[in-house]
């Protein structure tokens, strides 16, 4: 079989469009059509240089479409289901998988950083040479094959261009909150960093009630984003407004780093009120280090955690989510920013690298 797919050649390079040699779909595999894919800050690591993967790849793990084909064994999926993507298929045997937390799966970490899929293959050739899978996935193409287990249907109603987000984007910032932190009602949250994620944090937070809603972005575009999404409050992270002042003087009861950077982990865990729960959330570049004051574990009782994909199998996780979107609680559509063809890739990057409001999505 053949596609269409972006091919990432290594930081600094630029994207090329490649027809790709792909294998045919195996026992319990499908192929998708992709309608739609986001890029996620975890392609951005790859594309600065901020994580070492092998090259050629396909970049993309957020991602909607139909099912094309399936192989034999493929029981519950058929062709013409619109599905969303999971990157986190649990091998099933790991202690972390075993424990229901298919994201921390070992096996998937180690095929994560080969550029693989979880069972050691990629599927994909140029010219005889392999070709690499980022995030165990590679859908920034115009069809993938993957093992049924990672193609979830979504049923009717939502449109897969908006479907997408919730891919990678809204399991993981709707999760940080609902699944991992279990933020209480009428508690304080500070969110910071505005891109999609985060602002699937504020939404999450929204729907679990919290009253007070800090946001933190240097972007106006974003901040604004956010206000329209449920934030109470948003704020440049070089601005000391009384607002932030009053809102969380004395800290909050949860602080998510929706960055992944020391320096934001460290302003979040700083802005945690004395028995409250900062949560990293945003993936850290490799070799990123925390400088922390023990104290604050201590005397002032903070806890620091963090979370990997909303913390929930995502097989069970979007259901709940799709839930959200019917009822009206969970806005997609606004979080949509611009799309471009697969031809426009490097475009789509630049803009995604900008920092523009809502997710940069690519139409195969
Ligand atoms: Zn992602
Ligand atoms: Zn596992």
């Amino acid at each position: 079989m053949k596609a269409r797919a972006a091919v990432f050649w290594g930081p600094g390079r630029p994207f090329t469009v490649e027809e790709l040699d792909v294998d045919d779909p195996g026992p319990g595999d499908v192929v998708v059509r992709m309608s739609a894919v986001g890029i996620c800050g975890t392609d951005l690591h790859s594309v600065r240089g901020e994580f070492e993967r092998p090259t050629p790849s396909v970049l993309g793990h957020e991602g909607a479409g139909v099912i094309e084909a399936v192989g034999d064994d493929v029981r519950d999926l058929t062709v013409g289901d619109e599905v969303v993507l999971s990157w986190a298929p649990s091998c099933g045997e790991c202690a972390d998988c075993r424990r229901g937390r298919p994201a921390a799966c070992v096996p998937l970490h180690r095929a994560i950083g080969a550029g693989t899929l979880v069972d050691g293959t990629t599927g994909l050739s140029l010219g005889g040479e392999r070709v690499y899978r980022g995030t165990a996935t590679g859908c920034l193409a115009e069809r993938v094959v993957v093992s049924s287990r990672v193609a979830l249907p979504i049923g009717s109603g939502v449109p897969l261009r908006d479907a997408a987000l919730l891919g990678c984007a809204a399991l993981t910032g709707v999760g940080a909150v609902l699944f991992a932190a279990g933020v209480r009602p009428e508690a304080s949250v500070l969110v910071v960093g505005a891109g999609a994620v985060g602002q699937f944090v504020v939404q999450g937070a929204r729907i679990a009630g919290a009253e007070t809603i800090v946001v933190v972005d240097p972007l106006d575009g974003r901040r604004e984003q956010a206000l329209g999404l449920g934030a109470t409050h948003a704020v440049a992270p070089d601005v000391a407004e009384p607002e932030l002042l009053a809102a969380v003087a004395d800290g909050v009861d949860y602080a998510f780093d929706a960055v992944g950077h020391p320096s934001t982990a460290e302003l979040a865990l700083r802005l945690t009120r004395s028995g409250g729960t900062t949560v990293i959330v945003g993936l850290p570049a490799t070799g990123a280090r925390l400088d922390l004051d023990p104290g604050q574990f201590n005397r002032r009782e903070k806890w620091l955690t963090g979370t990997m994909y909303g913390s929930e199998d995502p097989a069970v996780a979007l259901p709940v989510l799709l839930e959200h979107v019917r009822a009206g609680r969970l806005e997609l559509a606004g979080l949509v920013g611009p799309t471009y063809p697969l031809d426009e890739i490097n475009d789509a990057v630049e803009a995604s690298l900008s920092g523009v409001p809502g997710r940069v999505l690519i139409e195969p």
